[in-house]
This record gives structure tokens, sequence and C-alpha cells, in this order.
């Protein structure tokens, strides 16, 4: 059995930095404690539970601002999916110490909205409900955003603007995107379009497509609730027409999957800690007749 390292994998330049700010605040004395983290920094267990090591305690509910009700002194962090200017306005309200990890991807979306909000524009979001990024997003401009997730939200839509742009959360599989953004253009021909899906997610989203085609089968290995490592099976299983699963650690591996399968793939979402997919590709090599395949050289990854 081959193993196909798919390459660029694993973590991104928001991911790496989120993770190495929270770490930092945690070792310095003078940020006022406790220190609390509202919602997973990236959306991964493994990294939660090494922060939680650190005395980092990580908050979840429904959304940031109910989550910041639960906390009354200390710091708080803001995850690297961003946060509302609610949230930033409520911390600081309630006299926290705000440490922001986001992104400067999403950053740079937050930007594009407001400016466009500021220009007179109506925005039209594609992102996935539920998901911090879009609730961070619409926070912006709450009365201006309006949020769908595919092609049938945009035909519920009853926008009547003169300026409309359309935009989408970062994350997002690319060709799912291009569909929902196809739906948009048609139902307004003077929309504007910025894709935003960042290009950490677009180079390892190709290179899951374009290698997973020498696979038989693709190994994701990644968190339930990352929406990058679940785009990678999907456009693996719709684009490179292969099966592929989604693992949290080697653990989650069933023999079944391999039987009958001579080439294994593997990569990993943007905020999987690679020491899990080293664990996943060892693990494959160690099985009887293992030999490795090296992934095409690896494209610049902009992780
Ligand atoms: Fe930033 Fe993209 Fe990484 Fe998300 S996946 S943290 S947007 S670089």
């Amino acid at each position: 059995m081959d193993v196909i390292k798919i390459s660029p994998r694993g973590y991104c330049y928001g991911v790496v930095d989120a993770i190495k700010l929270a770490k930092t605040v945690a070792k310095d004395p003078n940020v006022p404690r406790p220190i609390y983290v509202l919602g997973q920094i990236v959306h991964n267990q493994h990294v939660v539970e090494n922060l939680d090591v650190l005395g980092i305690v990580t908050l979840d509910g429904p959304d940031r601002v109910a989550i910041l009700e639960n906390v009354t002194a200390g710091t708080v962090i803001f995850t690297a999916h961003g946060v509302s200017p609610q949230v930033k306005v409520r911390a600081r309200e309630k006299g926290l110490n705000c440490i922001d990890a986001t992104c400067p991807d999403v950053t740079r979306t937050h930007d594009l909205v407001t400016r466009l909000v500021a220009q007179g524009y109506k925005i039209i979001y594609v992102g996935r409900k539920g998901h911090p990024e879009p609730e961070g997003v619409l926070g912006e401009a709450p009365d201006d955003v309006f949020l769908v997730e595919n092609a049938d939200d945009v035909a519920r839509l009853t926008l009547d603007a003169p300026k409309i742009a359309a935009t989408n959360q970062t994350t997002l599989s690319q060709w799912d995107t291009e569909v929902v953004m196809e739906a948009i253009m048609a139902r307004y021909p003077h929309v504007e379009v910025f894709n935003e899906i960042c290009m950490a997610t677009q180079v390892r989203q190709t290179a899951a497509v374009e290698q997973g085609q020498n696979a038989d089968l693709v190994l994701v290995v990644g968190d339930q609730r990352s929406n990058n490592s679940n785009r990678l099976v999907q456009v693996v299983q719709e684009k490179a027409g292969r099966p592929s699963y989604l693992i949290d650690s080697v653990a989650d591996i069933k023999p079944e999957w391999l039987a009958g399968r001579r080439r294994i793939g593997v990569t990993s979402g943007s905020s999987t800690p690679s020491e899990l997919t080293r664990e996943v590709i060892q693990y494959i090599q160690s099985l009887p007749d293992a030999s490795v395949v090296e992934a095409l050289e690896a494209a610049s990854s902009s992780s």
C-alpha cells in the first residue's frame, strides 16, 4: 500500500499566528487572569486541550456576545475566525483585557464589507450558518449584510438595491462558491463579486483534488467542526471522484476503508496539528507492503 502525502496540507499562517499569540499571552505574567478564548481558538480539539494545559480556558456557546456574558474579569482572546464589533465593544464595556487573534485574511473581509456598506452597497455574503466567521462579518452591518449558504437561499432573497456586492467566507469550497455566485449573478446582474476564499484554502483544495486523483482513497485529518477540513473531504469526493473520510486522528481509521486499496492519499485541514497527520501517515506506512509515494513538489504554501 502506498501513501500519497498530499502537499501543501495542514497549518496555515493564520492558525500558526493565532496559536503562537495565545501561547505568548499564557506565558506573560502581566496579562490579567483568568485568560479565556471566546470559542475555539481554531477548530481543533487537540489545540484547545493544549491551550487548556497552559491555563487558557476555552468558552463555547451559541454566539460570542452570549459567551462574553459569562466573563466578568481577566483577558479574552478573540479567535482566528474574527468577532463582530459588538463583541469588541461589550468586552471593553466589561473592562476586559482584549487580545485579537483574528486572521488577517478574515480582517480583510471585515474591512471590505464595512467599506462597501459605507459606499451604500447591500452585501450578499456566502457562508456557513452557525459558523463564527459569518457571525463576525454580519455583525459589521447587520441590516446590510445577507447570509446565504446555497442557491436556494439566493432564490429566497428579496433584495432590491441599486448597489449590490457579493462576497464569502474564507474557507468555503471554491467550486461550491462559484455555483452560488453564479446564482447571485443570474438574480442580480449588476452585482459586484469579491472572492474572499483565502489562498491557504485554495491551494489545499486544489492539491487535494489534483493529487487525490492518484489515490484510491483520501483521508483528511481534521476536526468535525473545522469547515476547511470538511470542505477538503467534499472536494475530493466531488471533484477528484474519490472516496474520502474526515478523521480526527489515527484512531478513527476503519480497517475496512483500506481493504483492497493500493494508494491512500493523506491531507489535513488548516487547523490540524502536524503530529496527528504524521501519525496517520506512519500508521499506513506500517501496514504490509507499504511504501511512500511523495506527492507533487509542494506548491508554495501561503501558510
Ligand atoms: Fe486565515 Fe485562511 Fe487560515 Fe482561516 S484558513 S486562518 S482565513 S489563512
